[in-house]
């Protein structure tokens, strides 16, 4: 089933720790459940996307986010011939590494962090998988395989790329990851391009008047009410979002198989070495979802209500980091053994940097409270 240019057990580069294989399942099958087990994929379910926990029950959490994230990469996996484990798999962790209070959550700790090596929360993703999961006897973190890790992995800075090893390699020769990570890269956006119009309709931050200004919105909504004049509004957005979703899904099928087949890619060696992504939109798709990007930049990340919360969020986590780094004797035992082992401010602000990252955003608010009592 899985076309030649697809992530295959038998290619892979494996793993850093070496295991005998699996029995009853495949090699990205068992990343995948080696994810799912973690306490990282849990601590997603009350993480910020956009809005905060707390803002309302059906609001995307990091958590659903990334379940949608794996839905729609699979659904393009499949449709390929790619590896649908590998590719759901790389799905699942592509968050892991996200701070409380997402982007401003992650910015903030970037700027603690700025005489310390700084903070990138893709890097962090990789080091929740292979250090900081501590659940296996034999190795630490989760010893995943290297495609698993490549796709995870999606940006990383010229800064940090030459302490990665094979890994960081790419970045340095500009080559390529192999597909299902490229395609994970997609259906990330297309799930958030997608699910915050929902999110934002529902907390009435967006309106559809202003909404009719996007391509890609406007023509879908139009075809619901033209086709289906008297359901509920609620209904029709839903309908119209299903859509938006069935027809860039689609565009980036199609496209990327012809660009596959065109390249004349034979294996995921071709794909690595190609000059660029394979894995794309055609031309007026990919600025559609651009303009639908930009709509939600200026209209929902950057609308005042949503900024003010974020505000005090970056102020919960600057407050916490500079507490901790203060007070080493205030962090939990488990973070007080490392910093035994540890001397400079360097080593010790990356151990405060993995507290304050893996904390929920209401966890946060929990340490903040007891550290500033009253504050
Ligand atoms: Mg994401």
């Amino acid at each position: 089933m899985l076309a030649p240019f697809a992530a295959h057990d038998a290619t892979s580069r494996g793993r850093k720790f070496p295991e005998t294989s699996p029995a009853n399942r495949s090699e990205y099958q068992r990343d995948r459940d080696r994810i799912i087990h973690s306490a990282a994929f849990r601590r997603l379910e009350y993480k910020t996307q956009v809005f905060i926990n707390h803002e309302g029950d059906l609001f995307r959490t990091r958590l659903t986010h990334s379940i949608e994230v794996a839905q729609i990469a699979r659904s393009i996996a499949r449709a390929l011939g790619l590896n649908e484990d590998l590719t759901e798999a790389i799905a699942l962790a592509h968050d892991l590494g996200h701070t409380p209070f997402g982007h401003s959550g992650q910015e903030a700790l970037n700027e603690c962090l700025h005489d310390h090596g700084g903070f990138e929360h893709n890097l962090q993703s990789l080091r929740v998988v292979d250090l900081l999961e501590e659940r296996y006897a034999e190795f630490p973190g989760l010893n995943l395989t290297f495609e698993t890790r490549e796709g995870i992995l999606k940006h990383c800075s010229l800064k940090n790329a030459p302490e990665l090893g094979e890994l960081g390699k790419r970045f340095l020769d500009k080559t390529q990851p192999g597909l299902e990570a490229q395609l994970v890269n997609i259906a990330d956006e297309i799930a958030y391009n997608n699910h915050d119009v929902d999110d934002g309709l529902r907390s009435k931050l967006l309106t559809i008047d202003p909404l009719m200004r996007v391509s890609v919105f406007a023509g879908q909504y139009e075809e619901v009410r033209r086709r289906y004049p008297d359901i509920l509004p609620r209904r029709a957005i839903y309908e119209t979002i299903r859509r938006m979703i069935n027809h860039v899904v689609t565009d980036l099928i199609e496209n990327s198989r012809r660009r596959i087949s065109h390249a004349g890619i034979k294996s995921i060696e071709d794909v690595r070495r190609h000059p660029e992504s394979l894995i794309a939109y055609t031309v007026e798709v990919s600025e559609k979802s651009r303009e639908l990007k930009r709509f939600l930049r200026q209209n929902l990340y950057a609308h005042e209500q949503v900024t003010r919360i974020m505000g005090e969020a970056v102020k919960v986590v600057r407050e916490l980091f500079e507490a901790f780094m203060r007070e080493p004797a205030s962090l939990p035992l488990q973070y007080r053994e490392k910093l035994q082992q540890q001397n400079g401010i360097r080593e010790r602000a990356r151990i405060v940097a993995d507290y304050i990252a893996g904390m929920t955003d209401r966890y946060a608010m929990r340490e903040h409270a007891r550290l500033f009592p009253g504050g």
